[in-house]
């Protein structure tokens, strides 16, 4: 029964949950309680996955073969998946940034190699700003963006890609690629990675506007709307989710009611398949 129940409860968290809360549009005006109830839907829905079958060895008692084949065949599906979509994502990011930092490094211009605060300068005329995670981290600008944006507005950019690699953003979307990644592609729902992204870029936006104020930070990120980012990195605009940024700047945040709502269903969403594999033993 419990097994049963684990299997459902990861499909309804994989498939259905998140279909639900892209719909739920003012998520995104508290991006951090947002991001944690991603991340926890998504966690949920694979703990629930890897409980099945530990949850109906009691049924091997009775000789419930098929519910425990079938809740192993779950638990096993979803055990290798994450375990190739981890070693896949980890490994593939990491060198391709690696390979990317080597060449912006080689392609900034050799007056701005000297900067001491990580930034480099690329001769592009196509105004662009993204950072490169990791322990040698860099904020990459093009001189387009230079040229482009007057000095108030490349604060609200270099606050923005900072508070990317300050908050390290590219770990908390690594990780939850992995656990999307590791849910089977007709389940799992692509509005999650989408969502995420663009919680990830409020955050960083809210960054911005502390620094700038919105107004200078909605213009910054007008300009370099036009400006491709490379995959791999965390662009500040022109990934495709400037519309909806733009709206999130103008927009109030929530209250902290609703944000301590939005923790608590986090924490409730976790300790549901983990309540249900406890009981399952008593
Ligand atoms: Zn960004």
């Amino acid at each position: 029964m419990f097994a049963v129940l684990l299997a459902l409860l990861a499909l309804l968290l994989a498939g259905v949950a998140p279909r639900l809360m892209a719909r739920l549009v003012w998520f995104r005006r508290a991006p951090r309680p947002a991001l944690v109830a991603w991340q926890a839907v998504s966690l949920a829905a694979v703990i629930a996955a890897l409980a099945a079958a530990p949850a109906a060895v009691p049924y091997l008692r009775e000789r419930g073969w098929l519910v425990f084949g079938m809740a192993a065949a779950v638990t096993l599906l979803v055990l290798g998946r994450l375990l190739l979509s981890g070693h896949r994502v980890g490994t593939g990011l990491r060198a391709a940034r690696a390979r990317h930092r080597e060449l912006v490094d080689i392609l900034a211009a050799p007056d701005d190699g000297g900067r001491a605060d990580g930034i480099r300068v690329l001769a592009h005329a196509t105004p662009t700003a993204y950072c490169l995670p990791g322990r040698r981290s860099r904020v990459v600008l093009t001189q387009g963006a230079l040229a482009a944006l007057p000095a108030d507005e490349l604060d609200a950019v270099i606050a923005h890609e900072r508070a990317h690699l300050r908050g390290r953003h590219d770990l908390l979307l690594e990780y939850f690629t992995v656990l999307h990644h590791s849910v089977p592609d007709p389940v799992r729902s692509p509005e999650a990675l989408r969502e995420v992204r663009l919680l990830i870029e409020a955050l960083a936006d809210r960054a911005a506007i502390r620094t700038s104020g919105p107004v200078t930070t909605a213009r910054a990120l007008m300009t370099l709307a036009r400006g491709q980012a490379p995959e791999a990195s965390l662009a500040a605009a022109g990934d495709g989710t400037t519309a909806a940024r733009m709206r999130l700047l103008a927009s109030e945040p929530v209250s902290p009611l609703v944000s301590a709502v939005m923790y608590l269903y986090a924490g409730a969403v976790v300790a549901l398949p983990l309540t249900l594999l406890w009981l399952s033993w008593r």
